[in-house]
């Protein structure tokens, strides 16, 4: 069984397909799959889809760093309060399509703290409740004083990597309005609400903070923004005691800053889509534990990946699809699909010299460990 350790079954190109999707994936040997959060438009249909597929499909939480614009704080919010319930209540928020505030985003209408009990550092919340498998709590590793910002402190140098540019854009993200999220009930599935904590709880945990990180690609408007909103993020996630999904876009300098920053909350995680050299997996081992999440990229003519993965160790190797986004060839352009995945495996198994069923198994149990898979 392979895993791919980063998806979005819920975004518009893959949503009207997704149980055939899914299906398709099961078919290819994709036993599991986790999506990885952009913002409260989407994650509405995330969760339907992560309710539909209990131990097949599981969900990251966190804010893109592409959606952090003027209504951060907002944003920010939302996943400060889905963390402190520890899971998402589907029955707290407006279906998106029946929103009319301009931005077609779900609202929280509250279960559990009131946004005037929110602070602005938006920690104080993961005091209310426990979280999936009692894993919200006080943590030794969490320093509050940390949060404080030193945004004037970190480099606002660009990274000059430009290994990074094949990255997906994710352009979508920032341009959706609506989903129709009572069209995505597949047939045949459960496919019941979240109405009470525990069945949320236990359909749909939470197994990592992310799609989280930097982007610059797009822009340079939210910058200190998105520094900040990494920050507070990697702080929920040592909170919570989960890995983190590093997405990292023409920013690699200004990352190590904040990963320096935050070096004592002694984080673990993947570096999503990996593209860059040998030396940036080694640099940023120094401020965590991390594994790369290799994709379709690895497929495409580019033979320094290829010589980065070999130096790589095994264990710190992930599979992903990163669908509908970066097809692996032949799909190259097209929408990709977790059913893809094995020819991403193929290709590393290639470049490890080892079977496809090694690097199966090797990667799965890498995936499994990291993301506390159940
Ligand atoms: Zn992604």
């Amino acid at each position: 069984m392979f895993v791919d350790t980063h998806t979005h079954f819920y975004d518009e190109w893959l949503l009207p397909d997704a149980d055939e999707a899914v299906r398709r994936a099961q078919e290819a040997g994709v036993g599991k799959m986790i999506q990885a959060d952009v913002d409260s438009r989407e994650r509405p249909a995330m969760w339907e889809i992560g309710n539909r597929y209990q131990g097949t499909i599981f969900q990251m939480l966190g804010l893109y760093p592409g959606s952090v614009t003027q209504d951060w704080r907002e944003e920010l919010d939302q996943v400060h309060r889905i963390a402190a319930m520890g899971y998402f209540d589907n029955s707290t928020f407006t279906p998106v399509d029946q929103v009319h505030d301009g931005f077609g985003r779900g609202q929280f209408l509250g279960t559990g703290p009131s946004p005037t009990n929110m602070p602005q550092n938006g920690l104080d919340p993961l005091s209310v409740g426990p979280g999936p498998g009692g894993k919200i709590g006080p943590s030794p590793k969490f320093s509050q004083t940390s949060i404080v910002s030193s945004l004037d402190q970190v480099h606002s140098t660009h990274d000059t990597h430009s290994t990074h540019s094949t990255h997906s854009t994710h352009s979508t993200h920032n341009t959706h309005s609506t989903h129709n999220t009572s069209s995505t009930h597949g047939s045949g599935s459960d496919n019941s609400a979240c109405n009470r904590p525990e069945d949320c709880v236990r359909k749909c945990p939470i197994v990592a903070i992310g799609e989280i990180g930097l982007d610059y690609h797009e822009g340079l408007e939210f910058v200190k923004e998105q520094k900040e909103v990494l920050r507070l993020q990697l702080e929920l996630a040592a909170r919570m005691d989960l890995p983190v999904n590093i997405h990292l876009r023409d920013a690699w300098e200004d990352l190590f800053g904040v990963l320096a920053d935050c070096r004592h909350l002694h984080l673990r995680g993947n570096l999503h889509c990996f593209t860059a050299s040998y030396e940036v997996f080694e640099r940023a081992n120094r401020y965590g534990e991390f594994s790369v999440g290799i994709g379709g990229v690895v497929t495409f003519k580019n033979a320094s990946l290829a010589k980065t993965l070999e130096r790589i160790p095994l264990e710190k190797i992930l599979l992903e699809t990163d669908a509908p986004y970066l097809a692996p060839v032949p799909h190259r352009g097209q929408r990709n699909e977790s059913a893809y995945l094995p020819l991403v495996a193929a290709k590393v198994a290639e470049i490890k010299g080892l079977s496809l069923a090694e690097i199966e198994s090797i990667t799965t149990q890498n995936a499994e460990k990291l993301f506390n898979l159940q």
